[in-house]
């Protein structure tokens, strides 16, 4: 199960929120502290999207190699500063390839999106739910994994002009229903806001003056840390964080 991280706030080294903190990132691609239900370590690919003060369009890097071997972007996250970040560490589910494409954050215009999970029954369960896009999306996926057909759906409200809470909200329950079970972290953010859902897998949330962090687990022991309650969707921005109850009523298997 893979880790994951946002962030909106002051402009920061990328080295400051992904590798430098105690629990940073990269320390959780090898030293994972509360992965639930499958995986050690995640150690089949990472990415980083991030914007540079300003600029409305995100960079994106993502490679297939465990985050502990990429010298190259440690000392790349170290000279680059950005003050909205979606980035990832992937431990792949059984069966999905170890590719860069599956690597998260998937992109398109000033969206990044990460999925730490799996889809139960994949991909039989949600088959239904793929044939309502267009073929196209489906040619194109960023590869054959769970994650990227969730992006593709999610993508699809999106492109359609729905909100990014409702669109987050829609997908995760849709597929929950069709394929029970599944663990569904879903993490959406641009250069303004962060949506992120808490579905049967460890979700934190560190809201400061003037910034928000939300992540797999803490990257450090600030007080400020908040567990977001399972079964929940947290929708932020620099200023504000909501944290609502996502179906109350259904129980972990
Ligand atoms: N199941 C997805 C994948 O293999 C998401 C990653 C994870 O959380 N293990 O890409």
């Amino acid at each position: 199960m893979c880790r994951h991280l946002g962030y909106l706030g002051p402009a920061v080294p990328l080295a400051d929120l992904l590798l430098a903190p105690p629990h940073s990132l990269l320390h959780q691609s090898y030293a994972p502290r509360d992965m639930r239900h499958g995986g050690t370590i995640n150690a089949d690919g990472f990415g980083a999207g991030w914007f540079a003060p300003g600029e409305k369009s995100p960079v994106r890097y993502r490679r297939a190699v465990p985050m502990w071997t990429d010298t190259a972007f440690a000392s790349l996250a170290t000279a680059t500063t950005a003050t909205a970040v979606v980035a990832a560490a992937r431990s792949a589910t059984v069966g999905m390839p170890v590719v860069e494409t599956a690597s998260a954050p998937f992109a398109e215009g000033s969206w990044l999106f990460s999925h730490n999970g799996v889809v139960r029954g994949w991909p039989d369960s949600v088959s239904l739910l793929a044939q309502r896009l267009p073929v196209t999306d489906l040619l194109t996926l960023d590869a054959p994994t769970d994650a990227a057909l969730l992006w593709a759906l999610v993508r699809h409200r999106l492109r359609a002009g729905q909100e990014p809470v409702d669109a987050i909200e829609a997908v995760m329950l849709e597929v929950a229903a069709a394929a029970p079970d599944s663990r569904l972290n879903l993490l959406l953010g641009n250069d303004e806001l962060l949506v992120a859902t808490a579905w049967w897998h460890s979700l934190w949330v560190r809201p400061g003056p003037g910034a928000v962090t939300v992540a797999s687990e803490p990257i450090d022991d600030d007080p400020a840390w908040v567990a977001v309650p399972d079964r929940s969707i947290v929708f932020a921005s620099k200023t504000t964080v909501d944290i609502r109850p996502l179906d109350p009523g259904r129980q972990e298997p």
